[in-house]
């Protein structure tokens, strides 16, 4: 990968059927978008829904260099909840995956598909956990003190 490759972060979440399972595969699939390479990923977590329903989560946070640009790499990882089996019935389903793009680099993208840093990131122990597991300079310690209620258990 040359010079040109932006670092981002994807969070995914799984919670119907074998989460655990479903998160591994994701990181399988993240590893075939072209011109994008899985540098690295957290632990796996196990946390109790939020603003969601069902099954507790399995979350994970995958670091990758790639050359894509933020929403053609937002379509791969669309395309990825798809094949898993993923639907929508309603606002905050439960789901066999979900992959948020979390971080593209430092940019700040507001589109009607895609918004970066993804809203909500900061105020959820799911996200900022794995992702101060892979880059603790990422994650300020208020952010980790502001989530630290959230029950959340390394697996
Ligand atoms: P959520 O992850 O918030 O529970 P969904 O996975 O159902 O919700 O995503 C709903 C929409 O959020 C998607 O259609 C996508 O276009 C949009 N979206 C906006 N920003 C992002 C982002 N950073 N990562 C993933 N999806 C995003
Ligand atoms: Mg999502």
């Amino acid at each position: 990968m040359h010079t040109a490759a932006v670092e981002a972060f994807i969070g995914i979440g799984a919670n119907l059927g074998n989460a655990s399972a479903a998160v591994f595969e994701a990181i399988q699939g993240l590893k075939r978008i072209p011109n994008t390479r899985v540098c690295a990923h957290s632990s796996f977590y196990q946390s109790a829904p939020i603003d969601s329903t069902g099954p507790d989560y399995i979350n994970a946070v995958v670091r990758v260099a790639t050359l894509l640009c933020a929403p053609d790499l937002l379509i791969h990882l669309q395309s990825l909840e798809i094949s898993a089996g993923r639907e929508r019935p309603f606002p905050n389903a439960p789901r066999t995956l979900d992959l948020d793009l979390l971080l593209y680099g430092s940019a700040t993208i507001s589109s009607d598909r895609l918004n970066v840093p993804h809203p909500r990131m900061w105020q959820r122990a799911f996200v900022v956990v794995p992702l101060a597991e892979l880059n603790p300079a990422l994650v300020p310690s208020q952010v980790l003190l502001g989530v630290q209620q959230q029950v959340i258990r390394k697996i």
